[in-house]
């Protein structure tokens, strides 16, 4: 069979787990290999077949992964077990966890927190992944505002769209091998490159084109309306720790 025992907690299979095949604790489980026709049949539903989950801000996955919120059928391409994981918020804090994929990964294990509006760009930043065969390592994404000893939480003037959860920061992992800030800023790296134009011509903004470059970094430019980040701002920075 050729699975693997992981943490069922950090990990997405995209062929499913089996129960029952691990020592360990009850999430040390076996997930089942993907091999070249589970993986190329994945990227192809991905490309081709999951818009009605990405619409509904959902990941397409196998029904037996973790999901923080509820699976839908019927917005996914490939078989029944195929699933929309549509993403729910606890509590006040509107932010939501995006989905670790083999794709789009969590630097160090850290959780991707997004807004749930910006759940789409990630979509966006996954496909171009898939499209382009690397990996996004995320370094950076929601960011709490350091709090002033008066308590009251002051927009800053640079509207930071990683305080809004409208942005992340990432590394490029491809064939070649790890592609940093300094690789990402000259593209040297052909993954890389590919990545960084796709995302573009699919209405993301990327760090490495702002007057002051920072080529790690990608958003929506949700702070191009002021009104609308500022009640965002309050709202999550209140909420969310
Ligand atoms: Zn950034």
């Amino acid at each position: 069979m050729g699975g693997t025992c992981k943490d069922w907690k950090a990990n997405t299979c995209d062929a499913g787990w089996k129960k029952g095949l691990c020592l360990g604790d009850k999430y040390r489980r076996c997930c089942l290999r993907c091999d070249s026709t589970c993986n190329s049949n994945e990227n192809w539903w991905d490309i081709n077949r999951d818009s009605q989950c990405k619409r509904a801000s959902g990941v397409c996955k196998h029904n037996s992964n973790r999901c923080e919120g509820t699976y839908q059928g019927g917005k996914c391409g490939g078989p029944s077990e195929r699933q929309c994981c549509v993403p729910t918020s606890t509590g006040g804090c509107p932010l939501v966890v995006y989905p670790q994929t083999s794709y789009v990964r969590g630097y160090n294990g850290q959780a991707i927190r997004v807004h749930p509006d910006f759940v789409g760009s990630m979509n966006k930043i996954k496909s171009a992944a898939v499209w382009c065969d690397v990996k996004v390592w995320v370094t950076h994404s929601f960011r709490k505002q350091g709090q002033p000893l008066s308590g009251a939480i002051v927009i800053p003037a640079s509207r930071s769209n990683h305080l809004v959860g409208h942005a992340i920061d990432m590394n490029v992992q491809s064939a070649h091998g790890w592609c940093n800030s300094k690789c990402l800023q000259a593209k040297s790296d052909k993954g890389a490159e590919c990545f960084i134009n796709r995302i573009i011509a699919d209405g993301l903004r990327w760090g490495g084109n702002f007057n002051r470059k920072d080529p790690v970094h990608i958003d929506d430019y949700y702070n191009r309306d002021i009104g609308q980040y500022d009640s965002v701002f309050r709202t999550v920075q209140n909420q969310c720790n």
